[in-house]
């Protein structure tokens, strides 16, 4: 149930609503938007009965929700949610740049890469400081180290940060140091993470899992907002397929639909998505074509030494030509 409260209607009146509801057993969350608040009933079990809200003062509407999801759900929200990370808005006007390694390695690596990708045109700096890897005997990241790293890197570029935060242990020391916390594809349902996340201040950046439905997705979405945490960015970034010519298949039809279904801003990552790099220049220009709100890419000064994802890797020069096609598709779409 979600209900829309007039335009005149009173702050008064809104706590009254939602006292209403939480004295008859239900959690109500009002929504501020543009022109009017709403709110969201949450915790329902069987369908609430609409007749006494409905004559509440400052009441105009109270309206079924048929998706499961209610916070992400464009029905609670009309308008698009913009997300700010510093001085950066993601899910605005402007397309959002996202670029660096796929790991920290060590601080010149770092603030080589940063210095290029800022200088081609990129909004915020990304770099894992903790490393999902298939194998234990993989390069696991720097850990504080890389986050330290990363806290220069924003000193020296004035570039926001992004990093993955894996799992509890570490979730306190990587809030302290991000800007944006990441949920990597393979912790799309661990829902004790997306609980915590949902406690946090910053904002979080929930890649879709390799084989979620976009159902799924937004319903993870839902676990961080349901807590309280409102600012989510949703990146696909390809679901795993019977392909072999990419590491994963790129859902380029979930934008679309997530823009329908949602007011949370969406962003593509071509790199995990194509696996290796001369699929992902064509990749990222489709998903600014596609109306992403932005797309989050993995660049390398020296990708033949990378201790992660080398092969998928730009070098700094092709990013720098696809920050400038990205441009020039981007004012396409606004003609
Ligand atoms: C990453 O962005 O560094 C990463 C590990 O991505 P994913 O979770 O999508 O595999
Ligand atoms: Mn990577």
């Amino acid at each position: 149930m979600l209900i829309v409260m007039r335009r005149d209607a009173a702050e008064e009146h809104v706590k009254k609503v939602i006292q209403m509801l939480e004295e008859n057993g239900y959690k109500a969350r009002s929504i501020p938007g543009g022109e009017r608040v709403s709110i969201a009933v949450l915790y329902n079990k069987a369908p609430v009965d609409a007749a006494w809200v409905q004559e509440m003062p400052g009441v105009k509407e109270a309206i079924a929700v048929t998706r499961p999801f209610k916070l992400v759900s464009r029905e609670t929200k009309a308008e698009d949610t913009v997300v700010k990370v510093g001085h950066v808005a993601v899910g605005g006007e402007k397309m959002t740049v996202i670029a660096g390694p796929c790991a920290i390695e060590d601080e010149s690596q770092a603030l080589t890469i940063a210095e290029a990708v800022r200088a081609a045109g990129a909004d915020i700096f990304r770099g894992g400081a903790f490393k999902p890897r298939t194998s234990p005997y993989s390069f696991q990241g720097l850990g504080e180290k890389g986050l330290q790293i990363l806290a220069k890197v924003r000193e020296a570029t004035g570039m926001p940060v992004a990093t993955e935060v894996m799992d509890l242990a570490c979730f306190d020391m990587v809030e302290a140091y991000a800007d944006i916390l990441q949920i990597g594809t393979r912790n799309m349902q661990n829902f004790s993470l997306l609980r915590r996340a949902g406690e946090s201040g910053r904002p979080v950046l929930l890649k879709r899992g390799m084989s979620a439905t976009v159902e799924e997705w937004l319903m993870a979405a839902e676990y961080i907002m349901a807590e309280g945490n409102p600012n989510v960015i949703l990146c696909e970034r390809g679901v795993r397929t019977f392909v072999r010519h990419s590491r994963n298949t790129l859902d380029f039809s979930a934008v679309p639909v997530v823009q329908r279904e949602s007011h949370l801003p969406v962003i593509v990552d071509p790199s995990h998505a194509a696996g290796f790099r001369d699929q992902v220049m064509p990749l990222a220009r489709a998903a600014v074509a596609v109306n992403a709100d932005g797309v989050m890419v993995e660049v390398h000064h020296a990708p033949e030494k990378a201790k992660s994802d080398g092969v998928q890797s730009l070098y700094p020069s092709q990013f720098a030509a696809l920050c400038r096609q990205m441009q020039a598709i981007e004012e396409v779409l606004h003609l």
